[in-house]
């Protein structure tokens, strides 16, 4: 048994879990009993998916399965080792030079997961001497990646070119490099980042910068190369680093740039050099999904079909427009989307849950987001391809009843 003594450096850990508690920001993981998919068994109940981020529904798809189980049988199931080391198979070569034709850049670097990319990535090009300039609603691993890296970070306001000229002339000049971050597709808002604009500041001020599209990826852009496809810069000096995990349905980042960029990864980014190759089966899959993603155009179309059809949902219930104030509440709002990403916002995170709840009474998974992963609480909808426009309106229908309390007491009755 252990004593007293050597528990009580631990102690702190249940206090923290309280405070987590009590601020109503406790998290854990829901039961799901089935696989990816517009329906979900969560425990024990079927439910419509609103959260995943199989954007195009391809997690399901046979030949991805097919590509993945071929890679198993001709590779076995592990890289057993780095990619300097042991690890390397021409299935990643192969998967970087897709990755770098789709996205119109010299080159692409693969990493185990799009989260490590970003960190890797972020920590190798600057450091102490250095700043960054980061939208202020950035994802946790562009946050992350700046902190590792010990370079100065300013954030500008998400979102607004002229915060981050004001913040680059006053600061920019006191250090050697500088690099701007921003989210392509912002993960828990889903709106596009002002490209051009990033893009004429940091050549005006000597920066690199850093686009995050792991919602983009795949959704974004005529072959749905992304943010800088659907703004037409893909020849721009940029670096972009993606997911493998969303819209290719696989597991794995990638960073894609010019030569030098990822020569100089490949001997600079500690999670790319200290860590094993990714496997087989990712690696086969994720190809495998990049080729149907270029060569499936009508796939995508579906998506933006379904995007359109939610939109039409909240313009007829009388949310489309900024100042429109869903369920009557000063407080809350839609927030606005170039994706397939949509979110309602909500006063408190209790009124996010609740909404939540309700609506896995009514037959649909629609999580809550609530601080610290957001500045505000709200409900995320994410949707794909593969949702019926049956489905969808299953959704819109919950949500005008919540909006309606006598129209939500009958139908509890
Ligand atoms: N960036 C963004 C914007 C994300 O939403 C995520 C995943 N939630 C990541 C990076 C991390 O990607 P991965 O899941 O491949 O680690």
């Amino acid at each position: 048994m252990p004593s007293g003594d050597s528990l009580r450096a631990y102690a702190w850990i249940e206090d923290a879990l309280q405070v987590i508690h009590r601020a109503n920001w406790y998290r854990s993981p829901y039961a799901i009993d089935s696989g990816a998919g517009s329906t979900l068994m969560i425990e024990g109940q079927p439910c419509l998916n609103f959260a995943s981020n199989d954007y195009l529904g391809l997690s399901t798809d046979d030949a991805l399965k097919q590509a993945a189980i071929a890679a198993i049988q001709d590779l076995g199931t592990g890289a057993t080792g780095s990619r300097l080391l042991s690890g390397q198979r021409s299935l990643h070569q192969q998967l970087e030079e897709a990755i770098a034709q789709w996205k119109g850049t010299e080159a692409a670097l693969v990493f185990s997961s799009g989260y490590l990319a970003n960190l890797s990535t972020i920590a190798a090009l600057v450091g102490p001497r250095d700043i960054i300039f980061a939208d202020a609603y950035n994802h946790s691993s562009l946050k992350k990646g700046a902190k590792l890296s010990g370079a100065a970070v300013v954030e500008f306001k998400h979102g607004h070119p002229p915060d981050l000229v004001q913040k680059i002339t006053q600061y920019r000049q006191d250090y050697r490099r500088a690099l701007i971050l921003s989210d392509g597709v912002f993960s828990m808002d889903g709106d596009l980042c002002p490209l051009p604009e990033l893009m004429a500041i940091a050549s005006a001020h000597s920066a690199m910068l850093l686009i995050d599209d792991a919602h983009a990826t795949g959704v974004v852009g005529p072959s749905g190369a992304g943010t800088a496809e659907a703004f037409g810069l893909s020849d721009q000096p940029l670096i972009q680093v993606g997911t493998l995990s969303k819209a290719l349905a696989s597991l794995g980042g990638y960073v894609a740039g010019s030569l030098s960029l990822i020569d100089f990864l490949r001997n600079r980014a500690a999670g790319w050099i200290y860590t094993t190759a990714l496997s087989p089966a990712d690696a086969a899959s994720a190809l495998a999904a990049l080729n149907r993603c270029r060569r499936d155009p009508p796939q995508r179309q579906k998506l933006w079909r379904n995007i359109e059809i939610l939109r039409q949902g909240f313009a007829a219930l009388g949310w489309q427009t900024p100042d429109s104030q869903p369920f009557a509440s000063q407080r809350t709002r839609l927030l606005p989307s170039d994706s397939a990403i949509h979110c309602l916002e909500l006063p408190t995170p209790q009124a996010a849950l609740d909404l939540s709840q309700w609506l896995r009474t009514q037959g649909c998974f629609v999580p809550a987001i609530r601080p610290p992963t957001v500045p505000t609480s709200r409900i995320r909808i994410s949707l794909m391809a593969t949702h019926s426009e049956a489905q969808i309106q299953q959704l819109l229908s919950a949500l005008a009843i919540y909006g309606t309390p006598e129209a939500k007491t009958e139908e509890i009755i």
